[in-house]
């Protein structure tokens, strides 16, 4: 018995409601440990007292075999005297102090209670809301911490005796489950009709299949909001849908009962099958094969070479996917641009006369959060929304922050997010800053995250903008210091702190709009870049944008502007975008010519823009970056040509005569080649024109390495041609993973640049 060594251990990161304390007591337990486990406001802590062996195994194994949903950022260590007990037990948990633990973001429901779902002698059989440590809401039903039920919207559900003594008993896989529940005594499901009228029926799952089977369109509650569902194969549903909604071509994301299913309808490799089934579930993007068609309706994913496929992930989903059987459309529940409903009285409110019926349920959604989406990459993910089941997983990031930061983020496809120490809460994705409802999402989201992670920002960074509607709150803030932050540094420098860099880097921002340090409109950047600091050292030539806004909706207005740039005496006969814009096209040029209302921009978004136009691809669009993408889709792959375009030179400052490009793209249209091909020359000659111009920028800074962001990265066509192009230069590239390189992952950046130059 001389050998005994006393332990003591403090586990941070995800570790409260995953079900870590049981999960340290089993462990400790079965080594013939003596000691205590607790939570408390930084954590978990505990002491493990035996023989050095045993000590030593536990403390591999905490880490090793911790549960699926813990996330451990720190393990701290320290020797303690012996003091001889034995037993091992749970300690009470200690709510005071500073709130420094973190919530669970939201997770698909476990195989154990899909198992229990599936068993009719299980007391929870078919029961929609069955959850345990593992899996279940959390995010979304957190009212404040710390995370304990009262404070939860779970604080209506009395716990009956049995789900009671699951709750207190440290061997079940209930144990402090916060959402635990059952038929007895836990939330409802109901059906609703169109008018909000509750429907009779003991089987509400049933009801709503039949419903969507026979050509319904029905609301569906879910995690952190309404989804608005039809059969995926019947086109006059989709179609209805289409058209009550009001959202023209954008694709509908289709959820699908299992992986097999999937496999139906899309390519599904190895990387993308663990995204789908991951405990995140996120909306995998993925290549569409031709079977699809027979199980997707035209309408679903009009002319897309992708279709966004998730699998269920609450049990309802599970019980109403297995009752239907097939794919379901599975949409935001919103109209058009409108953030998704997610309270009961709005989705009645907003979706009448959308849905036919509602599938909902008296558990309230305290938070909206829209579901993800990824991207598979080689071996990970590249997430173009980061919402449901990844917030509010901080990103951590290699430096301290020496004061709290808040990062307000852009204007569109907003997200906001706080900062302290080394870990940056994200917030989910808020959506586009134009709408009451949208400003409001974003206000009450960060007193939400101010409380949930009880940070009291002292720096408060936002964009150069001074319209943005995120600029405008950080200028009303009282007692704070304000650090504006360039649009095209802010994307940098996201994909730095998203790879764990620092810099300098050669930066290439390549998106729809930012504003420039001189006011101007930015979007085809090339920076010199750290993270607290940048130079911009190379852009595309800045052409026109003839009625400002109305240039982004009818993208033909740019194939004018450059057109009007590359023939100057008037653009050569036989060009279609000129035919069907005919009757415009001579007071676009005027207008452009007496500088009215026709600002300069670099934005590369627009130069895609003019060159979908002109191709034919599309004249005005219906959402944003609509022209881009379906120039993208039209692209022949297998095409290697490409176009020049000159660079120049200026005090060591470097433009690209983008205008080279279009002027290639209307030569080749007017000789008659064929518009595939030419998208991919177009696609191939931007991609040489950035490694062009980071070789020479390489050669004036010595910098090597690459960071691409912006909305136009979402682009694989280029994106693959832009990394093949840099390392077979010898380049080493850093793209985006952890956050959007779209305008979602401004804030993390923001926040990256206050806190780089706060340590200055
Ligand atoms: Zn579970
Ligand atoms: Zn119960």
């Amino acid at each position: 018995m001389g050998d005994r060594v006393r332990t003591g251990i403090r586990v941070e990161g995800v570790v409260q409601g995953v079900g870590f304390r049981p999960f340290v007591y089993s462990l400790a337990t079965s080594l013939g440990l003596g000691g205590h486990v607790g939570n408390d406001a930084d954590g978990v802590f505990a002491e493990v007292e035996g023989s050095p062996e045993a000590v030593a195994r536990f403390l591999t194994l905490i880490e090793q075999e911790a549960p699926p949903l813990a996330r451990i950022e720190r393990v701290a260590v320290t020797g303690l005297a012996v003091t001889g007990s034995a037993d091992f037990v749970i300690a009470p948990s200690q709510a005071d102090g500073q709130r420094r633990t973190l919530i669970a973001a939201d997770t698909a429901t476990c195989a154990d209670c899909l198992r229990e779902l599936a068993d009719p002698a299980d007391r929870r059989f078919r029961y929609p809301f069955i959850n345990c440590t593992n899996c279940g809401p959390r995010y979304t039903i957190v009212r404040d911490v710390p995370y304990d039920r009262p404070l939860t919207t779970m604080s209506g559900f009395a716990m009956c005796a049995r789900c009671a003594a699951e709750y207190h008993d440290p061997a079940n896989r209930r144990f402090h489950a916060q959402p635990i529940c059952c038929p007895a005594c836990g939330p409802r499901l109901s059906l609703a009709a169109a008018d909000g009228t509750k429907l009779p029926g003991s089987d509400p799952v049933r009801a709503a299949a039949e419903l969507l089977c026979t050509g319904k369109i029905v609301a569906v509650k879910g995690l952190g909001g309404y989804h608005l569902s039809v059969d995926a194969g019947n086109a006059a549903a989709a179609a209805a849908l289409r058209a009550r909604k009001h959202r023209e071509d954008k694709p509908f994301a289709l959820m699908v009962p299992d992986l097999t299913a999937a496999r139906m309808l899309c390519e599904v490799d190895e990387t993308a099958a663990r995204l789908l089934v991951s405990a995140r579930r996120p909306i995998v993007l993925l290549p569409r094969l031709p079977a699809a068609d027979e199980y997707v309706a035209p309408a679903v994913a009009p002319g897309n070479r992708q279709l966004g496929l998730m699998l269920p992930y609450t049990p309802l989903h599970h019980l109403l996917l297995s009752a239907v059987a097939r794919p379901i459309v599975a949409t935001s529940g919103n109209v058009s641009d409108e953030p998704i409903a997610f309270t009961d009285g709005d989705a009645l409110e907003r979706l009448a006369g959308i849905a036919d019926a509602y599938l909902m349920h008296d558990r309230p959604i305290h938070i909206r959060t829209d579901d993800s989406v990824v991207r598979a990459l080689t071996g990970g993910e590249s997430v173009i929304r980061r919402s449901r089941g990844y917030v509010p997983d901080p990103v951590t990031v290699r430096f301290r922050f020496r004061r709290p930061v808040l990062a307000c983020g852009a204007e569109l496809k907003n997200t906001f997010c706080l900062a302290k120490q080394d870990r940056v809460f994200v917030s989910q994705h808020i959506g586009d800053l134009e709408n009451a409802e949208t400003l409001r999402s974003f206000t009450e989201g960060i007193e939400h995250f101010r409380r949930l992670f009880d940070v009291q920002p002292e720096l408060v960074a936002h964009d150069l903008h001074p319209d943005y509607l995120s600029t405008k709150y950080a200028a009303e803030l009282a007692g704070v210091e304000l650090l504006g932050v360039q649009h095209h540094h802010a994307h940098i420098a996201a994909c730095l702190a998203d790879n764990g860099e620092a810099g300098p880097v050669i930066g290439v921002a390549f998106d729809g709009t930012g504003y420039g340090t001189d006011g101007t409109i930015w979007g085809g950047e090339f920076l010199i870049a750290d993270l607290a600091g940048f130079e911009r050292a190379g852009w595309l030539d800045p052409v026109a944008m003839p009625g400002g806004a109305a240039a982004i909706r009818q993208p033909w207005r740019m194939a004018a502007a450059y057109l009007a740039v590359c023939y100057p005496g008037g653009p050569p006969a036989g060009l279609a975008v000129l035919q069907r814009n005919e009757r415009h096209w001579a007071a676009m040029l005027a207008m452009m010519a007496r500088e009215i209302n026709s600002p300069l921009t670099s934005s590369a978004g627009r130069l895609f823009d003019a060159v979908a136009a002109l191709i034919g691809v599309r004249d005005s669009i219906n959402y944003e970056g609509q022209a881009a993408i379906e120039l993208e889709q039209l692209a022949v792959v297998s095409e290697r040509g490409s176009y020049p375009a000159a660079v120049s030179s200026r005090d060591g400052r470097l433009r690209v005569r983008a205008s080279d490009l279009v002027g290639a793209v209307a030569e080749e249209l007017i000789a008659g080649v064929a518009p595939p091909v030419i998208a991919a020359r177009f696609h191939n000659g931007v991609a040489a024109a950035i490694v062009a111009i980071c070789t020479r920028l390489r050669e004036q800074s010595g910098l090597t390495a690459v960071a691409l962001s912006g909305g136009v990265f979402q682009n694989l066509l280029l994106t693959g041609r832009v990394v093949a192009g840099l390392e077979e230069a010898g380049f080493r590239v850093l793209l985006h993973s952890r956050v959007p390189c779209n305008d979602g992952g401004i804030s993390l950046g923001q926040a990256a640049v206050a806190g780089a130059r706060d340590l200055r």
